[in-house]
């Protein structure tokens, strides 16, 4: 009865290549062999369902148990499913597996991307040999009077099938634990791996047991008693929320299995169910969390699972950027798992599903927008970054997004692209009729320049967050005729040129004059000088950057690859002189050059102090020059 055979393979050396490649990986070997177990329990509830199962099945009670044994260095997964006849365990393991094995070795052999084959998933149950140095399966088919079959194997090409004593129904999987792999031989190690891989599966699984307190009748007193009782330890929620229909779901349902996921997070802002069968088969939860800052940006969120196995929370490839900032569950059996990432990039289903989670998130934002405008508002803060990063990097999501996402003014308005075009376009249109947008990035600061603004009646929005000056980069590509700069890209006057030009006081000979004063006074090459014949209400001295400078900047700030060599240089300023301010004036007519040159000192850092660019000893050398002044 007893047979010995050897495995066909063209590798001796199967296992060690195995070890050696999976070797991050190895506690995968539990997942493969508990969705093996809840496949076999799956198959034989279907089966049981077309009243193909002899005998009384109780579908219910079905489960999987995992145990471990310290002191026989084994661990067992055992399930009451569909079992193996002799035949099958000599089909499906010494052939199927292997070929599984040997599939994954000739992947290799190809690409030579050793790091990618790490995650790699559906190695199946010959993934046991990463952690054992023999492996037993004892198994009796469902089918009637078929005998149990005990199959063992070292790890070496050769195996050993005989008849088992074994006498219920389904399959138990016996690891002998190797040397180097006794890390597995222990409760929480092997608790954390069925949480990460386990807690979705479908069918119960059972590891060890808990103690429980129920209620256990009155005490003399008529108060409520308890007693402990030890119960069976089942680790996973066969019903995880994203496979009930979406009309059973009610909100506090969502926010519970978001709490599930994320126990410690505060409350997502809102959720959108995935729910496709074709092309592709796709379903799962994403979640808004809230995003005041880059710095809560936490990729890593979503969780990727093939019927109800967790796969990975890398989604990289099958996610599109910008969305994987949000939080939640994507299950899909379509997702090749057992590739590399190049070829996962190629996939057609994976381009689809990527297309499909951008339109079902643009989606689920333009309905909020249509429906409740106030409640969107006020979400904004939240969503608006991840919308931004969406327009940035996806074109299809641009399109959807340009009419809801918002733009908030200084006064705390939001206006959608179209409306704010509107509302300024008859006082912020430049002679080249360009409409211009003003902002600022820092109203406390910028004080001085908003006043000046506001007073031409220009509006001014806030782009406070790091991402805007990227976003208003590409909303100008995007946008014709629309150009956006900062309220101190320009002086006042020339910030929306409508080519209306001021007379100066000056002579052309006092501007010279005056030129060349600022220069000594300031005495740094950075700072290029200029005399402008502005507003008298407006400063004496403005300090301006070009937006284009200044924009430059701040993408080499916030990593915008090309421009890391403008991050090196040093921040170049324009100074405007006022012709018109009567100070000027003043400064041209003092008597001596020492004079001039203090003066024309203190109303140059008159205005680096209206930017709070007056820093360190400059400020103590202002103040004392303005204790000396005002003595005068
Ligand atoms: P896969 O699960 O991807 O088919 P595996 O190598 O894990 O590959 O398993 C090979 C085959 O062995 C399975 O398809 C199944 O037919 C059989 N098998 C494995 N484990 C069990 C089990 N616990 N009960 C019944 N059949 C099993």
């Amino acid at each position: 009865m007893k047979e010995t055979g050897t495995i066909s393979i063209q590798s001796e050396n199967i296992f060690p290549i195995i070890k050696k490649f999976l070797y991050s990986d190895h506690e995968i070997f539990l997942r493969e062999l508990v969705s093996n177990a809840v496949d076999a329990t799956q198959k034989l509830k279907r089966l049981a369902a077309l009243g193909e199962v002899p005998g009384d099945v109780d579908v219910d009670k079905l489960r999987v148990e995992v145990e471990f044994n310290k002191k026989k260095k084994t661990i067992t997964v055992r399930d009451q499913g569909i079992g193996m006849t002799a035949e099958e365990v000599k089909k499906y393991i010494n052939q199927v597996a292997f070929s599984g094995a040997t599939d994954f070795l000739e992947k290799y052999k190809d690409k030579g991307e050793e790091n990618q084959i790490i995650g790699f998933f559906g190695l199946g149950f010959y993934s046991a040999f990463m952690v054992a140095d023999k492996v037993e399966i004892e198994t009796k088919s469902y089918q009637e009077d078929a005998p149990a079959v005990h199959w063992e194997c070292d790890g070496s090409t050769d195996f050993i099938i005989k008849p088992s004593k074994k006498k219920e129904r389904g399959t138990e999987v016996i690891l002998h634990i190797a040397k180097d792999s006794e890390e597995f031989l222990d409760e929480f190690r092997l608790k954390e791996i069925l949480n990460k891989y386990c807690k979705f599966l479908p069918v119960e699984i059972k590891f060890g047991t808990r103690e429980e307190y129920v209620p256990d009748g009155e005490d003399k007193d008529g108060k409520p008693k308890t007693k402990k009782v030890v119960v069976d330890n089942i680790i996973n929620n066969t019903q995880p929320l994203w496979v009930k229909p979406p009309s059973e779901l009610k909100d506090e349902d969502y926010l519970a299995f978001y709490k599930e996921l994320y126990p410690f997070s505060e409350d997502p802002l809102f959720w959108i169910h995935l729910n496709v069968d074709y092309p592709f088969n796709l379903t799962g939860v994403l979640y808004f969390p809230k995003i005041k800052q880059e710095i809560d940006l936490q990729r890593n969120k979503i969780q990727l699972y093939s019927r109800q196995v967790f796969i990975t929370d890398d989604v990289k490839d099958i996610v599109p950027e910008f969305l994987q900032l949000l939080h939640g569950v994507i299950d899909s059996p379509d997702i090749p798992l057992n590739v590399s990432r190049s070829y996962l990039q190629s996939d057609s289903n994976v381009k689809k599903i990527n297309n499909y989670i951008t339109k079902k998130v643009a989606d689920k934002l333009a309905t909020l927008f249509k429906n409740d405008r106030k409640a969107f508002e006020q979400k904004w803060d939240d969503i608006g970054l991840f919308v931004k990063y969406g327009m940035i990097s996806e074109d299809k999501f641009y399109d959807k997004a340009k009419d809801f996402a918002l733009l908030k003014n200084l006064d705390g308005e939001y206006y959608t692209i179209e409306e704010y075009n509107k509302k300024v376009k008859a006082t912020q249109t430049d002679k080249d009729k360009n409409i211009v947008w003003l902002y600022a990035t820092e109203p406390a600061k910028q004080d001085t320049y908003i006043k000046s603004a506001k007073n031409k009646g220009y509006d001014i929005l806030l782009f406070d967050t790091l991402i805007d000056s990227h976003f208003i980069n590409h909303l100008e590509q995007k946008l014709d005729k629309v150009q956006i700069k900062r309220i101190d890209a320009d002086t006042p006057d020339k910030l929306i040129n409508k080519d209306e030009k001021l007379e100066s006081v000056l002579s052309e000979e006092d501007q010279q004059v005056i030129k060349e004063l600022f220069e000594k006074a300031i005495d740094n090459p950075n700072m290029t000088v200029s005399v402008e014949s502005m507003s008298p209400d407006e400063m004496p001295v403005v300090i301006t950057m070009s937006e284009f400078m200044r924009r430059m900047k701040d993408m080499a700030a916030t990593g915008g690859g090309s421009f890391g060599m403008m991050g090196a240089m040093p921040d170049q300023y324009n100074v405007a002189v006022n012709a018109n301010h009567e100070v000027i004036g003043k400064i041209l007519a003092a008597k001596t050059e020492k004079k001039r040159l203090t003066l024309a000192r203190q109303a140059f850092d008159l205005a680096l102090l209206s930017q709070n660019m007056l820093e360190g000893n400059k400020l103590s050398e202002f103040i004392e020059r303005s204790l000396k002044i005002l003595a005068k």
